[in-house]
């Protein structure tokens, strides 16, 4: 091989690096939008009328941008097919997401008795959005609530971020953060370290 031949690998590698971008990956309930306490279980909302989005989430999403990471939502959604949630009353609390400026938004509504692939903890949303979008995993981060998000986010191989909750507080997460705004802030701070 070739003086010629090993630049124009290096070259190619160079080039692939600079197109691979770097993603903050949010999961919907309890982290943009409030989650329901049922039976002791966080929920998602089940009508529009327990839909709240948290406030500020619309300017972490902007801030997020300004850091130069892409925002991509990673979400469980199988509360139609359990039958606790219409579809109507879901696509009505949906349209509500989508108006977030989120750059991509990706939704498993399988059950667990379906065995997908796509299901949180399994890494399967992520590992298709870093396909879709040429992400590097390795400086990226999963921002969530529940054991479902760290281990997804620990087999994609992404740092996560648990938004405190009462019904955390014995999950296993690399960092921690008080909101959505409060896991941006860190997200800059480790950034500029
Ligand atoms: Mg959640
Ligand atoms: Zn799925």
């Amino acid at each position: 091989m070739g003086a010629g031949n090993a630049g124009e690998l290096l070259e190619r590698r160079r080039a692939r690096v600079m197109a691979e971008k770097k993603a903050v990956f949010i999961d919907r309930d309890g982290v943009v939008v409030s989650s329901i306490m049922k039976n002791g279980k966080p929920c998602g909302p089940f009508h529009r009328g327990e839909f709240e989005m948290y406030p500020w989430t619309e300017n972490a999403l902007e801030k997020i941008a300004l850091l130069g990471f892409l925002s991509i939502m990673i979400t469980n959604q199988p509360d139609v097919a359990y039958g606790f949630v219409t579809y109507p009353e879901w696509k009505w609390m949906h349209r509500h997401v989508e108006k977030l400026p989120f750059d991509d938004i990706f939704v498993c509504m399988h059950t667990y008795g379906d065995g997908c692939e796509c299901k949180k903890p399994k890494p399967g949303m992520i590992l298709e959005a870093a396909k879709k979008w040429d992400i590097d995993l390795s400086c990226s981060y999963m921002i969530g609530d529940t054991e479902a998000d760290t281990r997804a986010a620990q087999a994609a191989g992404v740092k996560s971020i648990l938004i405190d909750k009462p019904y955390n507080r014995n999950i296993k997460s690399d960092y921690r953060a008080a909101s959505l705004m409060g896991a941006v802030d860190l997200i800059k701070r480790l950034q500029e370290g």
